[in-house]
């Protein structure tokens, strides 16, 4: 029996689609998969399997607003059929995860394979390696998974562009940390693009499969249109699978911004040249009329004190520790926003200028920096348990 290798990071499989019938789909989801050496490249007998769509909101599949149900049953069938043991699961802009996928069919598709719900009604600190991220809390249900599947839907984005592989993995983190996050970014774009790309780096997904089938134009990820773009792509690189994505609505990298971000920092898979692509040709499923979303503020255009309030609230924060503080200066010289004085011989930090990176707490030479939740992520973490 020949050995099954993983394909290369940068092969983007690419196959037209242009409807949701289920044996169509699994089919097309088999199809699409064999150039990267098919799920069994990826799944093997007795390993953990979490799938994880887009389930923003609870909205029929038909508004294009989470991934069609039909392409999370093929990817379960699949996971299965190669010995897996399946979740699905992700964590909603808005409302519960199990209401949301009730709502969408993914519930249906879940029931009916015998996967498991993953509730990802828990979550963990990590903290990564070789980021700017100091800390992020995570679903430990993506923690416990040896093969993430990440199932995007191909949607603008008000505020990115577009969201696809990269910033689908956002889902990862629960309940509150995710306005917390866009609100530690606060207007600049970049930051959290750069954010995105980290965590998304950080969670590595294994695979990636796109539903752009019937794709979302227009004002995006929530309230845009439905589209009929009529292509599965799928590949190992979430940021390889993106910049084909990207060209196939014919979107600049600039309109993207965790494309620009990923080209700026020097990213590898950010260029369609580097690519290796297979399936169907990227010119012949490329479409002319795809509408682009009217773009808002990363912090949902919250205005002035609101927003900084919001921010405290929701975000973790370094905290000052006074009685061990030496005022010695370490930290107000290395912090980036110049967010930290000496203030009649005590240590204060501006929390509006405040970005969040923790470099001061990694610094500090007598360990009088600690990490504090913000008050509602500690209301919100109560009503929880
Ligand atoms: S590095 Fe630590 S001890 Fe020095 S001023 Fe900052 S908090 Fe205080
Ligand atoms: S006070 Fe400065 S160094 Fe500390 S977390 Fe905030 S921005 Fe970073």
């Amino acid at each position: 029996m020949s050995a099954i290798t993983s394909p290369p990071p940068n092969r983007v499989s690419l196959l037209a689609l242009d409807n949701y019938d289920p044996a169509a789909v699994e089919t097309a989801v088999a199809t699409l998969l064999a150039p990267l050496g098919g799920m069994e490249a990826f799944v093997k007998p007795g390993r953990q399997v979490l799938i994880k769509p887009n389930m923003l909101s609870g909205k029929d599949p038909a508004r294009a607003v989470t991934t069609h149900p039909q392409i999370v049953r093929a990817v379960i069938r699949l996971a299965m059929s190669a010995g897996g043991l399946v979740s699905v699961g992700d964590s909603p802009g808005i409302g519960s995860p199990i209401a949301v996928a009730r709502k969408t069919g993914i519930l249906d598709v879940i029931e009916e394979t015998g996967a498991r719900f993953a509730p990802f009604s828990d979550s963990v600190i990590i903290h990564p390696q070789g980021t700017s991220l100091h800390q992020i809390e995570v679903a430990r249900d993506i923690l416990a998974a040896d093969v993430i599947i990440n199932l995007p839907k191909l949607k603008t984005h008000q505020m990115m562009g577009l969201t696809c592989a990269v910033k689908n993995m956002f889902g990862a983190l629960i309940g509150m940390r995710k306005p917390g996050m866009h609100l530690q970014a606060g207007t600049d774009k970049n930051l959290f693009a750069r954010m995105l790309l980290e965590i998304c780096e950080t969670l590595a997904p294994t695979l990636n499969i796109v539903d752009a089938v019937i794709g979302m134009e227009g004002e995006g990820p929530g309230n845009g249109d439905p589209v009929k773009i009529g292509v599965l792509l799928a590949g190992m690189s979430a940021q390889a699978v993106d910049t084909v994505a990207t060209a196939l609505v014919k979107m600049q990298p600039e309109q993207v911004f965790t494309q620009q971000q990923a080209l700026a920092t020097g990213r590898p898979l950010a260029r369609l040249a580097e690519l290796e692509l297979d399936g169907t040709p990227l010119a012949e499923l490329q479409i002319d009329h795809f509408r682009a979303a009217k773009m808002t503020d990363v912090n949902f255009g919250i205005p002035g004190y609101l927003g900084r309030r919001l921010k405290h609230l929701l975000t973790a924060h370094p905290q000052v520790d006074h009685q061990r503080c030496m005022r010695c200066h370490a930290c107000v010289k290395h912090c980036p926003p110049q967010a930290m004085a000496i203030v009649k011989d005590r240590l204060n930090i501006n929390y509006d200028l405040c970005i969040r990176c923790f470099c001061c707490q990694e610094l500090c030479p007598y360990a009088a920096l600690s990490t504090r939740q913000g008050l509602l992520l500690r209301l919100s973490s109560l009503m929880r348990h």
